[in-house]
């Protein structure tokens, strides 16, 4: 049985507790024990598939097609453990779970409340899996006191009960406040933050205390007799120049440590931290730069493609070089020639995307690419607006489109090059869809295999024929086109196992252009870069020495 360790937030949101959950996670690998990581998220949506990435960044897909918050990428990127469905859920998951149960009679008639119907789902969810690992990491998302994560609080209470002692511990995120005027750090919202936790029962093991200053030795005593916690188990968490050094830094400030004393697991074993090292070293040791363009459309929030931007930096230091990414309205180029806001770069990426807003940019970004001989990486819409490009000004197909864009605006004004593919195969199983199916769960989800062609760029950069990439799509490029596209020069070098997906185009004749249907990026850690984000660097370092 996996012993737990549930890490809340107090003061303020923000405060990185799912980098320090995963940086807790990688820290316990390296003295080798078997971790997995889980995100409770109060909000009421289902999941967050159909949430805005304004207002909450990225979605994250896992192999078996969750959508899920973009928590569970930092996860994966520090622990290279693929994160489930399983690994998170949101109040909205819970509830509908057990709305589901009571229409079907399961609870035999008896009244539904919050406790204890709420929160045994919610002990059901924080169980499965419990026997595969040494520590599972519990994150609960918000704050301490936030209505919606009350029931959250409650379960994690009563699991702490319902385990054997010493099975559980509560490490609590807070904020010292810096003021300027007296020159000293305050730990009274520290002081009330824990204050809350304990009034719904819940004494935390650990402190995690985030500081824009170092904080002295005395307030670390306060704090620890203040806050009913040992004084080594008050960790300072100062700003930090990467995230990747968060596993070194908390390290260094002994945190791993006294969560294996809280848990009483003495002696401790060594920590082996030679990946981090050299994570840091080719992080802090980068020689020369280049410039990527990313063409978007969710430009003004960053997180919006967390787990591009990381994996253009894990690509970076695959090369020892900085990679300075640069975001670009692909809007703009609706009403402004793209060449002068895309000369300079050393090689242009397009990401994923819904909608047509801002796609007639994307398509002339995928242009300027092919014809500058710049290298070009297009991830899912990305590809598809290069395969538009290509089939409208290289094969002929004038009016070529995507059927989202028809669907959207209610008319018929494109041919559709890209479609709506309604039946595919995953596995051994036809997956089918309606058209009016909801926004939710509608789309080709989750890990599926390609095959390679052998002789193609990807086959060599992958080192394989077969692969396996995470998906998020409704609409497929198709294949009534491929002889045309391939004539003109753009290669269908990767297709799904039955031969109906197109899954990756590249251009011959071009340094590097690559089209790929699946998300690569989210399976790219800053240990192993992902191979296409490494090579896509390489190639943009040798276009920097062209120029
Ligand atoms: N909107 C496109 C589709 O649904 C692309 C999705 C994406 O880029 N993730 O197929």
């Amino acid at each position: 049985m996996a012993r737990y360790i549930f890490i809340t937030g107090g003061v303020v949101s923000s405060l990185g507790k799912g980098l320090a959950s995963a940086a807790l996670g990688a820290l316990l690998q390296a003295r080798g024990f078997s971790v997995r990581l889980r995100k409770l998220d109060p909000y009421l949506n289902v999941d967050p598939g159909t949430m805005s990435p304004f207002e909450h960044g990225e979605v994250f897909v896992t192999d078996d097609g969750a959508e899920t918050d973009l928590d569970l990428g930092h996860y994966e990127r520090f622990t290279g453990v693929a994160a489930r469905k399983t690994d998170s859920v949101s109040s909205g998951r819970i509830y509908s779970n057990v709305l589901e149960k009571e229409r079907r009679g399961d609870y035999l008639g008896r009244t539904i409340q919050v406790i204890p119907h709420v929160t045994n789902e919610i002990k059901d969810f924080l169980k499965v899996g419990a026997d595969e690992v040494d520590f599972m990491l519990c994150e609960i998302g918000g704050t301490v006191g936030d209505i919606e994560g009350l029931p959250f609080f409650e379960a994690i209470r009563q699991f702490g009960q319902d385990m054997p002692r010493g099975q559980c511990i509560y490490m609590h995120l807070t904020l010292l406040p810096y003021l300027a005027a007296s020159g000293e750090l305050k730990t009274k919202p520290t002081q009330h933050s824990v204050k809350e936790l304990r009034a719904i029962g819940i004494a935390p093991d650990v402190l995690v205390c985030r500081s824009e200053h170092p904080i002295p030795e005395r307030e670390r005593e306060k704090i620890a007799l203040f806050c009913n916690v040992r004084k080594d188990a008050v960790i300072a968490a100062y700003d930090l120049t990467s995230i990747y050094e968060a596993p070194l830094a908390y390290h260094a400030q002994g945190l791993d440590q006294a969560v294996l004393d809280a848990f009483g697991i003495s002696p401790a074993p060594r920590p082996n931290l030679a990946r981090w090292e050299d994570v840091m070293d080719r992080l802090t040791h980068a020689e020369g730069e280049v410039r990527v363009a990313i063409v978007g459309k969710y430009t003004q929030l960053e997180d919006a493609y967390k787990s591009i931007a990381e994996a253009l930096t894990h690509g970076g230091m695959a090369n020892r070089v900085r990679v300075r990414a640069q975001w670009i309205d692909a809007e703009i180029f609706d009403r402004e020639d793209a060449a002068p806001h895309l000369e300079g770069f050393h090689a242009i990426l397009v990401p994923g995307g819904f909608g047509e807003r801002g796609t007639e940019g994307k398509i002339k970004a995928a242009e300027f690419a092919r014809t500058h001989n710049v290298p070009y990486l297009g991830i899912c819409l990305g590809m598809q607006m290069a395969v538009i490009e290509a089939a409208r000004n290289v094969a002929g197909v004038a009016k070529a489109g995507s059927e989202e864009f028809d669907h959207e605006a209610g008319e018929k004004r494109f041919e559709p090059v890209v479609y709506h593919l309604k039946e595919w195969i995953q596995g051994n199983h036809v997956i089918a869809r309606k058209s009016d199916d909801d926004k939710g769960g509608t789309m080709r989800l989750g890990a599926y295999s390609a095959v390679l062609d052998a002789s193609s760029k990807v086959a060599e950069i992958y080192g394989a024929t077969q692969i396996e990439e995470r998906h998020r799509h409704r609409y497929e490029v198709d294949t009534k086109y491929r002889d045309r596209l391939e004539k003109a020069g753009l290669k269908f070098s990767g297709m799904s196992p039955d031969g109906r997906l197109p899954e990756i185009v590249e251009w011959q004749g071009h340094p590097w252009f690559i089209g790929v249907q699946f998300h690569p990026e989210l399976k790219s850690k800053p240990f192993a870069p992902h191979p296409l984000f490494a090579d896509f660097v390489r190639a943009a370092v040798e276009t920097s020495r062209l120029v």
